[in-house]
C-alpha cells in the first residue's frame, strides 16, 4: 500500500467536462487530439436547435481549423458575412450610398482568415461532436446531468444522473465547467463559494469572457496547460 486512497466505485478519467455546447465540445476535441482522456457530461439528449449564436470571428474560424474542421467551415457550418454597409440618416431606406463599407470577406491582414462569418450553431456543434469522435480519448455521455462536485487535494469528484435517473460517480484531476452561465458549476458550486462573475470594465472584458466559458475547479487553467502542454 502506498497510501493512495482507493475509490472503487468511481470511474476515472483525466478531465471531466460538464456541458457539450461549443465550449465543452471543442475542448474535448482538443484534449482528445492531445491524448488526454476526457468524459463530457451533457444533460440534453440532442443538440439544441434553438436559434442562438450567429457569428464567428477569425479566431473562431481558427479554432475550428485547429480541430480539423476547416473543410466544413464554409460548406456546412456557415458563410462569410460579406460587406457591411453603414448608412446615416433617419429614413427607413437602406439603398443609400454608405458612408463606410467594411469588407469581411477579405483575408488580408489578421490571421489569414476572413474577418467574420455567420454560422448555424447546431451545424457547428454537430461537427464539433464529430471532431470529438476522431480519437478514442473523448467520451460523450448525453442525457447525463451533473448533480454534485466535491474535491480534495488530489481529486475532483462528481456525480451525475443518467436518463434513467441512475446515479454515477466520476473522479478526475480536473473538472471543466462548460455548462453555461446558468449551469451547475457556476450556480451551485462556484458562486456559493464566493467565486462570482462581476460586471467588468472593457479592459478586462476579454479575460471575463474566457472565465465565463471555462471555469476550473480543483486547480487552475495554468496548471492544466502546464500539465498537458496544450492550448
Ligand atoms: C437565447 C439565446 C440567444 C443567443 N443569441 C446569440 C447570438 O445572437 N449571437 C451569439 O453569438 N451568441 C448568442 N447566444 C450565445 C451562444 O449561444 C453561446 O455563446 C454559446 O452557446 C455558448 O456556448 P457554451 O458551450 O459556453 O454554453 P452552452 O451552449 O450554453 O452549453 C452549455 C451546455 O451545458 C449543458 N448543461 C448545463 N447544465 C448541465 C449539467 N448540470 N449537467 C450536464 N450538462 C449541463 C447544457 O445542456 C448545454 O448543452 C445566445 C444564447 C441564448 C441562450
Amino acid at each position: 500500500m502506498d497510501g493512495t486512497p482507493i475509490y472503487p466505485s468511481y470511474e476515472t478519467t483525466d478531465v471531466i467536462i460538464c456541458g457539450c455546447g461549443p465550449t465543452g465540445a471543442i475542448l474535448s476535441a482538443h484534449l482528445g487530439r492531445a491524448n488526454v482522456t476526457n468524459i463530457v457530461l451533457e444533460k440534453q439528449a440532442d443538440i439544441s436547435t434553438d436559434p442562438r449564436g450567429i457569428a464567428l470571428d477569425e479566431d473562431g474560424i481558427r479554432a475550428l481549423q485547429s480541430v480539423g474542421l476547416y473543410n466544413k467551415v464554409y460548406s456546412e457550418i456557415g458563410r462569410c458575412l460579406g460587406a457591411i454597409h453603414f448608412i446615416s440618416g433617419t429614413q427607413q431606406r437602406l439603398n443609400k450610398a454608405p458612408f463606410l463599407r467594411i469588407n469581411f470577406n477579405t483575408t488580408e491582414g489578421g490571421t489569414g482568415h476572413v474577418g467574420g462569418m455567420s454560422h448555424k450553431q447546431p451545424a457547428l456543434e454537430a461537427n464539433l461532436r464529430l471532431a470529438m469522435k476522431s480519437t478514442s480519448n473523448s467520451s460523450l455521455r448525453v442525457g447525463s446531468t451533473m448533480t454534485s462536485i466535491s474535491e480534495d487535494d488530489d481529486w475532483v469528484s462528481v456525480t451525475y444522473d443518467d436518463e434513467q435517473g441512475i446515479e454515477h460517480r466520476l473522479k478526475s484531476k480536473f473538472l471543466v465547467g462548460a455548462d453555461g452561465k446558468t449551469g451547475f458549476t457556476r450556480k451551485k458550486y462556484l458562486e456559493p463559494r464566493g467565486i462570482r462573475m462581476e460586471q467588468a470594465s472593457l479592459s478586462v472584458l476579454s479575460e471575463q469572457i474566457l472565465c465565463s466559458k471555462v471555469m476550473l475547479t480543483s486547480t487552475n487553467l495554468e496548471h492544466l496547460i502546464k500539465r498537458f502542454g496544450w492550448l
